[in-house]
């Protein structure tokens, strides 16, 4: 009898995610509406990818090829029970399914918006063509063993790729076909550290991670690197994130907040939420070592700062969006192209200087007087009223 190759989800694993509203596809992948993507069709305004790259909320599939995942990082909203493995040991879905299932079950998750007052009727109409893919949902969507068939159709139906990795497989890294930007998410300075926020189940995770950022140097396409800012973990030595950054030499930083969100609320604490403004601080002491790159934007309900390597900026303005047309004339020509040849004009740039924890305590103490009498409002002179009426 032939061996029996195991399948990544048990059926109670399928279950749980599809509680979660997860949609399950096939046997390793999954789906799931993001919250940005709700929030646009209601016209509520669009995610930080929209403001630093144009991507439109309303129209990306949020998904992920693999939900097993070689790290248990301490920020991730997902739980402990979550499969994870070092190598690819599963039954190997088509890429074609996975494309097919995935915006199927994304439309499905969308289709209560229609006839809703709340949704905008031609955002929820655009949302009907999917124009991007985020890989990134959750585990890591790289390991999947046909990640680059699945890369060659998203690129043939004209749908951008914005695809996440841990850095846990270099060699997935160095062999993957271009993406309209890749992510490496750098989680801390040191491998002490690095042990630390990301439990990695790899023993040899740091010079997986320094490979990693070597073929992250090598490529032609938009790159990014990610720092998930932990407030009391990972927020120290700013000098050695740049060491690493400037190895990886990407065009992008995207320097984020952690949220206390998901089953990272039973690992971490509430105050290590950074606020924005502890964000743009630290990133301002990460800009002290990275010469070669300047701040250009920020979205501050995701508490977030892009940075972008100088030739972004071109005569006084900013280039950081994409113009997709483009790429997916130039990726699907075969032709040799560059991170530079599908610019198009940032629409916004600039920080705000907000002080959102100020805002934020200002709101809640208004709150609570509105529960207590306020001796400096009209509310203690009720009785005058009632006097009148007598
Ligand atoms: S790019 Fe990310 S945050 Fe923006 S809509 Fe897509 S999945 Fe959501």
């Amino acid at each position: 009898m032939e061996p029996v190759t195991p399948q990544m989800l048990t059926e109670t694993a399928k279950k749980v995610l599809e509680k979660q509203q997860y949609r399950v596809i096939g046997s390793h992948s999954a789906v799931k509406t993001c919250g940005w993507t709700k929030k646009m069709v209601k016209g509520e305004g669009g995610c930080y990818k929209l403001k630093f790259y144009g991507i439109m909320s309303h129209q990306c599939l949020q998904m992920t090829t693999s939900i097993s995942c070689a790290n248990r990082c301490t920020f991730c909203w997902r739980d402990y029970k979550a499969p994870v493995g070092k190598e690819w040991k599963w039954e190997t879905d088509d890429p074609e399914m996975i494309l097919k299932g995935s915006v199927k079950a994304h439309h499905d998750l969308l289709v209560g918006f229609k006839g809703n007052p709340n949704a905008n009727k031609s955002l929820f109409n655009k949302s009907k063509e999917v124009k991007h893919v985020a890989l990134s949902l959750t585990g890591e969507p790289i390991i999947y063993p046909r990640i680059n068939e699945l890369l060659d159709l998203f690129n043939k139906e004209m749908i951008s790729t914005f695809l996440v990795t841990n850095a846990q497989y270099p060699d997935q890294i160095r062999d993957l076909k271009p993406v309209t930007q890749l992510y490496i998410s750098l989680d801390a300075p040191n491998k002490e550290l690095l042990r630390k926020v990301d439990a990695p189940l790899f023993k040899d995770y740091w010079e997986k991670l320094l490979l990693s950022l070597d073929y992250m140097a090598g490529k032609k396409h938009r790159t990014c690197i990610r720092l998930t800012i932990v407030k009391g973990m990972n927020d120290v030595e700013p000098e050695n994130y740049a060491l690493l950054i400037k190895r990886g030499n990407p065009d992008f930083l995207e320097v984020k907040a952690y949220m206390f969100v998901g089953a990272s609320k039973g690992r971490l604490k509430k105050e290590n939420m950074p606020w924005h403004e502890e964000i743009v601080d630290f990133t301002k002491r990460l800009m002290e070592y990275l010469p070669d790159y300047e701040i250009v934007s920020e979205h501050i309900p995701s508490r977030v700062v892009m940075v972008a390597k100088k030739k972004f900026k071109q005569n006084g303005s900013w280039n950081t969006w994409i113009d997709f047309p483009k790429y997916h004339e130039l990726v699907n020509s075969g032709n040799e192209f560059t991170a530079m040849d599908y610019l198009a004009k940032t629409l916004q740039v600039g920080l705000s200087g907000r002080k959102i924890r100020e805002e934020v305590e200002a709101k809640k103490k208004a709150e609570q007087e509105k529960v207590f009498v306020n001796e400096n409002t009209e509310e203690l002179e009720f009785w005058k009223e009632d006097t009148k009426q007598d």
